[in-house]
């Protein structure tokens, strides 16, 4: 694995996915609007960030590392002029962390120039790739989203929609696409509905597209709605325009957004996130009560399923572990004495609160355990009594292939262990799992509309045996020439 595939801890990072963002307004200022939305969307992707805009003439490009914060200052936004824009914002899957792999791509080929943002993971890259290359087309990077862009541009399709759908017919995977020729705005579904899409209204006139609903309100647009698994939404001068040129024949949306990746403002299916979290907390109450004094959340994504617990449990919900509000993931290593410290960079425990008491620690997953297993003993040090622990997802045991950097299977410690185990490697007083069919109850959706892979190894696109094999299989090629 590339020595830049790791945090700042040092292990690998598993991603949160990433999140792609477009607009098309003309007289606005599309590249301001386009940052607040990736602003907006920073929880999934925090490694670069990049805006791409069009005058109509060229495409404009600026990328940069870190928070998108970090990535603009006020005179990169005011040189990325036009009259539509997409962003990026990027959590390593395929390719390694390095500006060069920074989104959006801008690339050309027969049909032209074209932008694109890409929230997901391809399948059948590879062979794809392959495939390109031995007709004579050349490669600039070692991404997926890169085999997306050829297919577009090497498409012997007369227009830019069927070029579109022609790629969507060969194409294996997810991916949530925001694309920007010279004169278009095109979003892209997977026809899995993997990762997720929606599309809103500006100043009741121009249309934007973000991974989530939670990027419309700062930038005062409306949610209009989701863009549907297979769909493709084009819009010019001419207005907007979509179509489904591939059939859905499964909804397999990821069951993690829910869980963990989205942000609890945001709208999937139609539903809060943070009243499904709660709905999960209420469930994790009755499947697994604990006589305790206190409900702790893990902040932040363990809050809205600890509200829950504490709520169906009857047991007061305190926050006892402060978080850095600065603690997003920083290019600066910390040196060894400080990485010893591990989750004390980070998070903070209210001795005077949890001294003496019995307390349900709650999150949202347990990965690899290690950094779980820090805070139950950051909780004891602090003088707690008991710490039962309680995850408001079933045991995550098979890795992900669609746009999650998940460890490799045998680092997944709910792969190698029993619950028990879990406990007893963790030092928590007790330990207790949402169940599937707790989790897909708390959504209120069926269960068929779902991935959930990671827990049940039911892989709704199959995944070929040497992506199986080699997770970065892209990566290592292009380190072997
Ligand atoms: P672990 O105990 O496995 O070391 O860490 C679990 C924690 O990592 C949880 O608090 C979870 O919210 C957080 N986390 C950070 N990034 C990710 C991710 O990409 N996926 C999942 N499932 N959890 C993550
Ligand atoms: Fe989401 Fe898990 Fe499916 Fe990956 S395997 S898409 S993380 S549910
Ligand atoms: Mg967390």
């Amino acid at each position: 694995m590339d020595g830049a595939m790791t945090d700042e801890e040092g292990k690998p990072i598993w991603g949160a996915g990433c999140g792609v963002f477009g607009v098309f307004a003309p007289g606005e200022d599309v590249a301001r609007i386009t940052f607040f939305g990736l602003f907006a969307l920073q929880h999934r992707g925090e490694e670069s960030a990049g805006i791409a805009t069009t005058d109509g003439e060229r495409l404009l490009l600026r990328r940069g590392m870190g928070l998108v914060m970090q990535a603009f200052n006020e005179d990169d936004l005011s040189r990325l002029k036009g009259f539509a824009a997409i962003g990026h914002n990027r959590y390593s899957t395929t390719g390694s962390t390095s500006p060069r792999n920074a989104q959006p791509f801008v690339f050309a080929g027969p049909r032209g120039e074209l932008a694109i943002a890409h929230n997901g993971n391809l399948v059948n890259a590879l062979h794809l790739r392959a495939e390109l290359e031995a007709q004579g087309v050349e490669f600039e990077t070692t991404s997926d989203t890169e085999v997306i862009a050829k297919l577009i541009l090497h498409s012997p399709a007369p227009t830019f929609e069927e070029a579109i759908a022609e790629m969507m017919e060969k194409v294996r995977g997810a991916y949530s696409l925001t694309i920007l020729t010279h004169d278009k705005l095109i979003a892209v579904r997977d026809p899995w509905g993997i990762r997720p899409l929606c599309l809103g209204v500006l100043n009741g006139e121009h249309w934007v597209v973000a991974s989530e609903s939670c990027a419309f309100e700062p930038i005062g647009a409306k949610f209009v709605r989701e863009i549907e698994p297979g769909e493709v939404v084009v819009v010019d001068a001419d207005g907007m325009r979509r179509f489904k040129p591939v059939e859905s024949k499964r909804c397999a949306t990821c069951i993690f957004e829910f869980i963990y990746f989205a942000r609890p403002d945001s709208l999937i299916f139609g539903k809060r996130v943070f009243e499904v979290r709660r709905r999960m907390g209420h469930i994790l109450a009755q499947e697994h009560p604990a006589e305790a004094d206190i409900v702790v959340p893990v902040p932040d994504t363990g809050i809205s399923a600890a509200l829950g617990y504490a709520e169906a449990a009857g047991i007061a919900c305190v926050e006892a572990i402060i978080k850095s509000r600065y603690s997003g993931r920083t290019f600066i290593q910390p040196d060894q004495r400080m990485r010893e410290l591990g989750v004390k960079m980070k998070l903070t425990p209210l001795k005077e609160v949890l001294a003496g008491k019995r307390v349900v620690l709650v999150d949202d997953s347990i990965v690899r355990g290690t950094t779980t297993g820090q805070k139950v003993r950051m909780l004891f040090e602090a003088g707690a009594k008991e710490v039962h622990v309680r995850i408001s997802s079933p045991p995550y045991r098979y890795p992900c292939f669609y746009g999650i950097d998940t460890p490799n299977r045998g680092e997944l410690i709910a792969a190698r262990m029993s619950v028990e185990e879990i406990r007893d490697f963790l030092g928590a007083t007790s330990l207790g799992y949402l169940s599937i069919d707790g989790l897909v109850r708390a959504t209120g959706i069926p269960k068929g509309k779902f991935c959930l892979a990671c827990f049940n190894n039911r892989y709704p696109i199959p995944i070929p045996r040497d992506v199986r094999l080699h997770k970065l299989a892209l990566e290592e090629r292009a380190h072997t020439r």
